[in-house]
């Protein structure tokens, strides 16, 4: 089933200049890119966006880790691409990834590691969970003239 989903390449994959290279792996794959911007949330943004994790101990360092700079908001298109997309990226818990996966290639943070130090376990994107869930994300992150809707030429072959 076609879908589409919301990823962010959070401040560590901006500031390390990994956007590009996080990208051509999901266009490789065969994802369309249907909308992208680069914004800088405040703590309210946040919040709605991390709503699940408001309460939980680690939401402090993770509100400063996501509010440190500007991410890059991408939506992308493709069958069942809310599942290829997060098998992509690999575990949360970068140690725990699988090496080709995104965390796994290009992040080495560990739960322990961002506990000890009281900062947000670093692992470079967020990719939404579910089909609902990427539905109400992208609802929050993108107005609809903020998507947009074209053939792809390999479309005869991802579809
Ligand atoms: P997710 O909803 O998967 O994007 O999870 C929220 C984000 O919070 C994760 O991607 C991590 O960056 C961070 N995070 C999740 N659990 C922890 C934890 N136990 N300690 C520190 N940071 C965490």
């Amino acid at each position: 089933m076609t879908q589409k989903t919301l990823i962010l390449l959070k401040p560590d994959a901006v500031e390390r200049g990994l956007c590009g290279e996080i990208l051509h792996r999901f266009e490789r794959a065969g994802l369309k890119i249907m909308g992208m911007k680069m914004v800088w949330i405040d703590k309210v943004f946040a919040a709605k966006h991390y709503d699940a994790h408001v309460k939980k101990d680690f939401y402090k360092s993770l509100e400063e880790y996501i509010t440190s700079g500007p991410v890059l908001a991408i939506v992308l298109e493709g069958v069942s691409a809310v599942t290829i997309v997060r098998k992509m990226g690999g575990d949360t818990e970068p140690k725990k990834s699988l090496p080709g996966t995104i965390r796994g290639d290009f992040a080495v943070h560990s739960y322990d590691y961002a506990d000890n130090k009281g900062i947000s376990i670093k692992n470079l994107i967020h990719a939404s969970g579910t089909a609902k869930e990427a539905e109400a994300e992208i609802k929050m992150w993108f107005s609809d003239e903020e998507l947009h809707s074209y053939e792809a030429v390999h479309e005869k072959h991802t579809r």
